[in-house]
């Protein structure tokens, strides 16, 4: 149904609502409410000067209105709201002045000046408000305002039907509320309860098509538009064989998955999920491996330039008959056009590097797999470019970031996952304390002990709030602090985002050689660098890290079979912090760091979410989301699904799925 057709709407109207978004009265239905503000009858003698005030009472006197203008004007009036007298004043309603006899019942919303005993009204409802008026705010504009907005909604209730989407089964399931009476009470609330009601049951709804359109993607994205390799099994068996160290049962599964991938005419879209340190370099190592075997090239991407170095060096070790080549930002640029020259050409077999690899002039001979390392760091833009290299390049992402598997699903909408949950055998979790500033003596003799058992440790400076800027002062502080306890007895050095390529290989090189022991930086090394020697991690100002982060710096010791130490020091949130002491399980604390920044209720602002829901939030409504994941798969293969009846569902599904 068109806005025109609505009665009461005029076509400036319409212009403003075009302006919003809305075009059909189906876009005004489901324009929601952001937020809900609650109105409560104000208790008088609470309230101070200049609060917000809600009362009820009679119209004493008839309104006196001044016009200042054709579009200004002031009302005022005395009410008496049964225990005392005081004066209402209102602009631009004068209109009202009609309905506002003496004797009359209102309910003023306004400001309360105390000192002059007077209110400044922003509305005046007519009658008493019986316990809680809830007013849906939309987002407006300056043209047309959320009331507005709210009145033109009220005049399309009942004019069409809002379809359900949710199977009869699970509406019985939940006892959820009929649809239509959902929207209108979503629009028009008249108590908190059945406001809650109403929402959940529209948020259920969204979730649930959400998820169904993903498990559509999921079942028919098998098109035949990927590269199909002629590699056989026998020739990974044979070079897994030869590795320095036995795969884990979960990496030689995802080594199989991404080779079925790779073999098959699909084109791969997976991601490799696994705490830190659980392995999944190799995994992707032997994926680019597979890849060359099927005569192609391959890339692989790492966020940092140290992480990119390290991969490159590894590489050539496990696979020294290869081409490779390192492509950086940092790289001077004879050096940066040799490498592009190789790539070009088609001798180098495997590119490794850093965002560089995707900027506009590399070209690429043929491109057929890209992977990236711990691809949350990556935006989804620069994940499309890299896509877009190639031919129809196989796509790997790796993330230790332990995404709930849910979560990751819905972010990553159709991609396939591979898990590798077991951690390489001989790993003992890293003891992790919380410390406050004055306790710093106990820390300095922990790292004394280590220092002694010659092992390396890493400190990690301060973070600042932007990722980029970095204060080096901390950094230098710590330094000469940490020269004048340890100075005489071992090396220390620093590293930060300040310093070039060079300068940071060659920190990194001097402490994986163990010409230093004591590493203070930035978080630089954050992710993916491999010591196996540093057994102690010392993180000051913790709490300023999320505890997924703190997890993946933990991350960085622990790494064989030694006793590895975490400490965390903090002055406050030493409560959360605490999370970290009891598990080592990245997908646990992940899970705990989603619970601690999620929550909020549903009458606060929404925030805006990851995904472009109307009501639901996929932080806030995450255990709701798990609900209609395992609703939406077991509806699916209910027989109840085959029923004729829910074709409407599956063809808005298809629809949705194809605007993608
Ligand atoms: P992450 O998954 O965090 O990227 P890495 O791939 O860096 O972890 O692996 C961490 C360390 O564990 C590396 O030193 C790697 O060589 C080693 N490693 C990986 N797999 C195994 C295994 N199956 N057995 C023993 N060590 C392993
Ligand atoms: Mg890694």
């Amino acid at each position: 149904m068109q806005l025109e057709n609505i009665k009461g709407i005029g076509p400036t109207t319409i212009k403003y609502l075009n302006e919003l978004g809305i075009y059909e009265v189906q876009d005004l239905i489901t324009y929601y409410p952001f937020r809900y503000e609650i109105i409560e009858n104000s208790d008088i003698h609470k309230l101070n000067d200049g609060d917000k005030i809600v009362i009820g009472g009679i119209v004493e006197n008839l309104p006196n209105i001044i016009h200042f203008n054709r579009k200004l004007n002031k009302m005022s009036f005395h009410l008496n709201t049964g225990t005392f007298i005081t004066n209402v004043t209102i602009f631009n309603r004068a209109f009202l002045k009609s309905k506002l006899n003496i004797g009359s019942v209102v309910t003023v919303i306004g400001k309360y000046d105390q000192k002059h005993n007077s209110i400044t009204a922003s509305d005046i409802k007519f009658g008493l408000i019986e316990n809680t008026l809830i007013e849906p705010i939309y987002h407006s504009s300056f043209k047309i305002s959320s009331s507005k907005i709210s009145k033109i909604i009220k005049l399309v209730f009942n004019k069409i039907k809002p379809l359900d989407y949710i199977p009869d089964l699970l509406v019985k399931k939940y006892h959820f509320i009929d649809k239509e009476k959902a929207v209108q009470i979503a629009h028009n609330p008249q108590n908190k309860n059945e406001l809650e009601k109403a929402l959940y049951r529209l948020k259920y709804e969204e979730l649930f098509m959400y998820m169904m359109k993903i498990n559509y993607l999921k079942k028919s994205k098998k098109k035949k538009d990927g590269l199909s390799r002629n590699v056989s099994y026998e020739n990974v068996l044979e070079i897994i064989n030869q590795l320095p160290f036995q795969l884990t049962k979960d990496q030689i599964k995802s080594v199989k998955n991404i080779y079925d991938d790779l073999i098959s005419e699909n084109r791969m879209n997976r991601l490799l999920q696994g705490d830190v340190g659980s392995g999944k370099t190799i995994v992707s190592f032997l994926a680019l491996y597979i890849n060359y075997l099927g005569g192609y090239q391959g890339a692989l991407m790492a966020p940092t330039e140290i992480l990119a170095s390290q991969h490159f060096i590894n590489f050539q070790k496990l696979f020294p008959d290869l081409n490779i080549v390192l492509l950086t930002g940092k790289l001077k640029a004879k050096e940066k056009k040799e490498a592009k020259k190789l790539i070009k050409s088609g001798k180098a077999n495997v590119i490794i590097g850093t965002h560089a690899l995707i900027s506009e002039d590399v070209t690429y001979n043929n491109l057929g797999l890209v992977i990236t390392d711990e691809q949350h760091r990556f935006g989804v833009a620069q994940r499309g470019n890299l896509k877009n290299k190639g031919i129809t390049p196989d796509i790997l992402y790796m993330s230790a970031t332990p995404i709930p598997r849910t979560y990751a699903l819905t972010l990553y909408g159709d991609m396939d996952i591979s898990s590798i949950r077991t951690m390489p055998s001989g790993r003992k979790p890293v003891k992790t304390y919380v410390k406050t500033n004055k306790e710093i003596k106990d820390v300095l003799y922990m790292m004394l002990d280590q220092i002694k058992a010659h092992h390396q440790i890493y400190v990690i400076a301060p973070l600042i709030e932007e990722s980029d800027k970095i204060d080096l002062e901390d950094v230098y502080k710590l330094e000469e602090k940490m020269k004048r306890a340890f100075g005489k007895v071992c090396n220390v050095g620093i590293m930060h985002g300040k310093m070039n390529a060079k300068e940071k290989e060659e920190v990194m090189n001097n402490f994986k050689e163990n010409k230093i022991q004591i590493l203070i930086s930035t978080t630089v090394v954050e992710v993916g660098v491999d010591v196996a020697n540093a057994t102690m991690i010392v993180i000051f100002d913790s709490y300023r890290f999320g505890l997924s982060a703190l997890h993946q710096l933990r991350g960085r010791v622990g790494r064989n079979d030694l006793d590895s130490y975490c400490i965390l020091i903090s002055d406050r949130e030493t409560k959360r912090l605490e999370v970290l002491t009891k598990t080592n399980d990245g997908f646990k604390v992940s899970e705990e760091d989603f619970k601690l920044r999620g929550g909020g209720d549903i009458f606060g602002i929404r925030q805006s979410g990851d995904m472009n829901f109307k009501l639901a939030d996929i932080k806030n409504d995450y255990d709701l989301l798990l609900k209609t994941k395992e609703d939406s798969e077991n509806f699916i293969k209910s027989e109840e699904y085959n029923d004729k009846k829910y074709d409407y569902i599956k063809k808005i599904v298809i629809q949705s799925a194809n605007l993608d």
